[in-house]
């Protein structure tokens, strides 16, 4: 039997942001799913939107609505197993996440933005940046 011919439509690149737009509100809806599966839904600014989809941490699903890849333990495990659980910063072994920009510096939770790093690095890190940082280890 013949496959049926995959419907016309123009599709949007997942990881195309110029598709966007904001509700009426001024936001951007996000969705996700947490550690035991609940779904969650929540609104932000399409600034934020933006940066996660493009760092690897959302795609979009429509032209409201962005979806969340990972919940917090996948995003973890993606970290960890990415890095081979070795510190970026001492190259010991590291099972924890460390922000290159800080989260109190505007940075995010998203592939680009995180790490693996070992515990004594993260905490001495701390609010640092990336360059602040390796300059005290010199
Ligand atoms: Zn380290």
């Amino acid at each position: 039997m013949p496959e049926p011919a995959p419907p016309k439509r123009e599709k949007q690149s997942p990881t195309d942001v110029s598709f966007l737009r904001p509700t009426a509100l001024g936001f951007i809806r996000m969705r996700g799913k947490t550690d035991n599966g609940r779904r969650w839904y929540q609104e932000i600014e399409p600034e934020l939107a933006y940066i996660l989809v493009r760092e690897g941490a959302a795609v979009v699903v429509n032209r409201h609505t962005i979806r969340r890849l990972y919940s917090n333990k996948e995003f973890r495990q993606l970290i960890l197993t990415r890095d081979n659980y070795t510190c970026r910063f001492c190259g010991k072994y590291g099972d924890t996440i460390d922000h290159e920009l800080p989260r109190a510096k505007g940075g995010h939770t998203t592939p680009v933005n995180c790490v693996c790093a070992c515990y004594e690095c993260n905490q001495l890190k701390a609010n640092r940046d990336v360059d602040e940082f390796m300059g005290m280890l010199d």
